[in-house]
């Protein structure tokens, strides 16, 4: 996985006697029978760089729509910076947005179309060149001032409509899928420049994007949305670590999960029967558990060692080894385990090409750590 950025601020929203620069209140928003935003509330506090990260059709466009005054809610209420802002246009809202098809006009120059806010404003000329320059030296595009926008690349074109975005000072800076038109590569460098940006001038960035990857890179908090709804909300790590859900744990990166149920629960350690792993597995959590539910156990193929020997205590599987994929830097393998089930564990391409690599048809013990797993009830 990429890394996750730093939280800002040791936690703003940790806080709670700070008052949200955004805040959500049971918001729904229909097409017809379609519930496009199913009862959300959500708080986004000062600096945050906040993604809404969901699969085609959840619903997180239309929630950027709404912050930014585009689209009316059905019902529900938006503040900003404590002000009701439910039924106020885009234009009167501390809010600018940068549209994914980045929207600049074609027969103005790369300065003209940063310019073009602050003039309707009717800023003095002079302060408006200056922000102009401001803006250019931001994001790095001081040589492009005269060009029109069919003369940039896609990545020229991306960083012209963040600076006309940016221009005006927006409190709040909507993006949605800002990297969306960009290749592999420059999306991952973007990415770091954007973190870059957003944390050299403190405003607080939401993000529409599809991509979980990206939003771990850059996210502060993402909040995970499924059919209209919030399945979760938590700092890239903990989405990671601690997913609450079935459908979080299998939508921010791979992860193996076994059905069984409790046998006992103490001293933080709970046991979990599971004929599917064919083992007890013993998982660490401190929530109460009742014997006998049925519970999930969820485990990230990085998480899972290779043994020399089988063994038979808790968290210990056995298979055969199936697929190989060998990726450069990792290599995933598909163990298939007595019951039929498929287990899929990373291994990094530490060793030296001289030892012996593990290989098709072998039998191999795995294992992993009582505290690198976790339990899902939903
Ligand atoms: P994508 O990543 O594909 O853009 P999304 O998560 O942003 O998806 P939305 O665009 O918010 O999803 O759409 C949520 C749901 O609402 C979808 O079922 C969509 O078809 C529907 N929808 C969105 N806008 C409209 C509209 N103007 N009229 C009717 N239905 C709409």
């Amino acid at each position: 996985m990429p890394q996750h950025r730093p939280a800002p601020n040791d936690n703003p929203w940790a806080a709670s006697d700070e008052e949200p620069i955004v805040r959500v209140e049971n918001v729904t928003k229909t097409f017809g029978n379609t519930y496009a935003v199913d009862d959300i509330s959500l708080n986004i506090h000062r600096g945050e760089f906040f993604s809404l990260l969901g699969a085609s059709g959840c619903g997180k466009t239309t929630l950027l729509r709404m912050l930014g005054g585009f689209e009316t809610p059905t019902s529900g209420r938006i503040f900003i910076d404590g002000q009701d802002v439910t039924h106020v246009p885009p234009y009167e809202r501390p809010i600018n947005m940068m549209f994914q098809s980045y929207a600049l006009f074609p027969h103005m120059t790369v300065a003209q179309n940063i310019a073009f806010g602050l003039k309707q404003d009717r800023m003095p000329s002079l302060h408006i060149r200056e922000r102009v320059s401001e803006m250019m030296a931001l994001v790095q595009i001081e040589k492009l001032a005269n060009r029109k926008p069919h003369q940039l690349s896609g990545g020229q074109r991306q960083r012209v409509a963040l600076a006309r975005a940016l221009a005006k000072h927006p409190k709040i800076l909507l993006l949605d899928e800002p990297l969306g038109a960009l290749d592999k590569k420059l999306r991952e460098q973007t990415q770091f420049e954007l973190v870059n940006i957003q944390e050299r001038l403190g405003i607080t960035f939401i993000v529409v994007t599809h991509d979980q990857e990206e939003a771990m890179t850059m996210s502060s908090r993402i909040a995970l949305m499924h059919e209209g709804r919030i399945e979760q909300v938590d700092t890239p790590r903990r989405m990671y670590e601690f997913p609450i859900s079935r459908y979080a744990a299998g939508f921010i990166g791979s992860v193996n999960l076994f059905h069984g149920h409790v046998v006992e629960h103490n001293n933080d350690m709970v046991l979990i029967r599971s004929d599917e792993a064919g083992a007890d597995l013993l998982v660490h959590h401190s929530q109460p558990l009742l014997s006998g539910m049925e519970i999930t156990v969820a485990v990230r193929p990085e998480k899972i060692i290779v043994r020399e020997q089988r063994n038979d205590e808790p968290n210990h599987l056995h298979g055969v080894i199936q697929e190989i994929a060998y990726l450069g830097d990792v290599s995933i393998y598909h163990i298939e385990l007595a019951s039929g089930k498929r287990v899929q564990f990373t291994q990094s391409n530490v060793q030296a090409l001289a030892e012996q690599p593990l290989t098709w048809g072998q039998e191999v013990a795995l294992s992993w750590n009582p505290y690198s797993c976790g339990v899902l009830s939903q």
